[in-house]
């Protein structure tokens, strides 16, 4: 047997974990790993070559993916796909590994759907918002590396008694922003799924707190809140209570770094599992964790919703700021 493994969407830490779990876990079973580089367009491109267990030496620990990632406009294209899967078929590969978001997972459900061709997704995002899932791929690391800058900033912020607003990643998902909040001690959080006016509530929380004669505050901001950026909520509380804050963005360094433990583990074990399943002849599935079980989901789960922050962890964060 011989599968195809490519990594495709955003990079996240721990992708290479599943990278060589996916090659020793194939070569264990006497089963062939073609590896393809830049996601859907090694593909298109026939970027690959044959993957071998001492290919994957020392990389558990390295962030990002030794295969490289892209974002490809034209696998949105049917005749595109239907010629890629030639290419493959003539190659002698009989199902595919994709470690990607859901993105990338419907991109190797179309060819599930079109050509009867077998994958496996193993979810590869730091935003930790795939529904059936309550882990994703490099969700542990950013999140540490996110808290592990924000002490920092917070040793600044205490010495000049100062307002510290710290953007963190999450376009559509306040999945980052509200555990990061909630492990560095932030006064409050902003992110895209929360119901309260929190313009509003924000106001109510920083005005007590200074009344209790507290100075130095962090909020943390998800780039995507309905407020706006960490700059725009910035300017907003500089101009209307003339405040000498300051802002940071974290931007890329959370995607980078080498992967937590728990990144690595799961990685592991999503990549093995995959080769697993695809062996004993499973159709078009994506792996996940629910409470504390590796489990597996079929494609069509992407259509649920996707999971978000749950509320009370959102509210715990200015009641545990007092
Ligand atoms: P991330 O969470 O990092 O954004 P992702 O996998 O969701 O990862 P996307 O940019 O959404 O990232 O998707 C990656 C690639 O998957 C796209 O560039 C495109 O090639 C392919 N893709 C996305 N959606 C579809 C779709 N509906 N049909 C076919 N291919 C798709």
């Amino acid at each position: 047997m011989r599968l195809a493994l490519l990594t495709s969407g955003g990079d996240s830490p721990g992708m290479n974990a599943a990278i060589r779990a996916v090659v020793r876990q194939a070569d264990a079973l006497g089963v062939g790993i073609l590896g393809v580089r830049r996601g859907f367009e090694g593909l298109i491109e026939g970027d690959w070559r044959d993957l071998r267990s001492r290919d994957c030496a020392n990389i558990l620990q390295r962030g990002g993916t030794i295969l490289h990632t892209a974002r490809c406009r034209e696998w949105l294209d049917p005749a595109v796909r239907a010629k890629a899967h030639g290419a493959l078929r003539a190659e002698g590969v009989q199902g595919l590994v994709i470690i990607g978001g859901d993105g990338s997972f419907r991109g190797a459900q179309a060819l599930w759907e079109e050509h009867g061709m077998p994958c496996a997704g193993i979810p590869g995002t730091i935003d930790n918002d795939l529904p059936g899932t309550d882990l994703t791929l490099g969700f542990d690391t950013a999140l540490n590396t996110a808290v592990e800058a924000i002490d920092r900033i917070r040793d600044t912020a205490s010495s000049h008694e100062r307002l510290f607003l710290v953007e963190v990643m999450g376009r559509h998902s306040g999945m980052i922003a509200v555990h990061t909040a909630l492990a560095c001690g932030a006064e409050a959080v902003l992110y895209p799924e929360s119901e309260s006016d929190h313009y509003e509530a924000l106001l109510a929380n920083l005005q007590a707190s200074w009344a209790r004669g507290k100075k130095a505050s962090i909020i943390v901001v998800a780039e995507g809140d309905r407020l706006g950026s960490a700059y725009v909520v910035g300017e907003r509380l500089r101009k209307e209570h003339n405040l000498d804050l300051r802002v940071v963005v974290l931007g890329h360094i959370q995607r980078g770094g080498s992967p937590s433990a728990m990144d690595r583990i799961w990685g592991s074990r999503w990549g093995a599992e995959a080769v697993r399943r695809l062996a004993a002849g499973s159709g078009a599935f994506y792996l996940g964790r629910l409470n504390g079980d590796l489990v597996a989901q079929p494609m069509e789960a992407l259509l649920g919703p996707p999971p978000v922050p749950p509320a009370f962890l959102g509210e715990l964060v200015p009641i545990l700021s007092r």
